[in-house]
């Protein structure tokens, strides 16, 4: 593949027409992502983390975002149950897919893609707590807290959002949408149907 003559689109035409508009361009969240990694750089100076994603929403961010982390770092993965084919939340969380080790004596920082109700955040960090940590903080790219149900505040934010449901980056409607670059609102009637 000649890779001079394949550069990049900031434009995936795969289910474009489901979009409503953009809310976050690729270059925006780049941007951003660059100035989290330098805020939780400062403050895990001389400390070696357990980064852990959330799968998948958390997936292109964290990679993103763990580049931009001039540390010693592992990192992991975590799966929970989300909202499957549905745009709201269900309310129960179970772990589908733990940590691959023991987290006692370790820096955690939790990677969410969006923090909408709280729930799934709620019960990550009182979980993970109860595993005896030194600590654990929670960098989410995207925050609804008009939404939220329970009490949680992300330590590191991305970008605080309306109450819209958001696609792309990541984030997902039925699996779809994950490979947009961007972050956009879903037409309502693309979830209607
Ligand atoms: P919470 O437990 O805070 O209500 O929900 C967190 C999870 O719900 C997120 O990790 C994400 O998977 C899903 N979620 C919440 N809001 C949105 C949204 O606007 N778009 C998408 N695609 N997923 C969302």
């Amino acid at each position: 593949m000649n890779v001079e003559n394949n550069r990049a689109t900031d434009v995936i035409k795969t289910r474009e027409a489901d979009i409503a508009n953009v809310l976050l361009t690729g270059e925006a969240l780049k941007t951003r992502i660059a100035e989290l990694g330098e805020e939780i750089t400062q403050d895990y100076q001389g400390t070696e983390l357990l980064v852990l994603g959330i799968l998948k929403g958390a997936v292109l961010f964290m990679a993103d975002l763990i580049r931009e982390i001039k540390l010693p770092l592992t990192f992991d993965f975590l799966a929970v149950t989300s909202y499957g084919a549905s745009t709201q939340s269900s309310g129960v969380v179970r772990i589908l897919k733990d940590v691959e080790r023991s987290v006692e004596e370790v820096h955690i920082l939790i990677v969410e893609d969006i923090v909408d109700t709280g729930l799934t955040l709620k019960y990550l960090k009182e979980n993970l707590s109860r595993r005896n940590p030194k600590s654990v903080k929670v960098v989410t790219l995207l925050d609804k807290p008009g939404r939220r149900k329970v009490d949680v505040v992300p330590d590191y934010n991305g970008f605080t959002i309306p109450d819209e449901f958001v696609v792309g980056f990541g984030l997902d409607f039925n699996e779809q949408f994950r490979n947009l670059p961007y972050i956009g609102i879903l037409k309502p009637e693309a979830y209607r149907s």
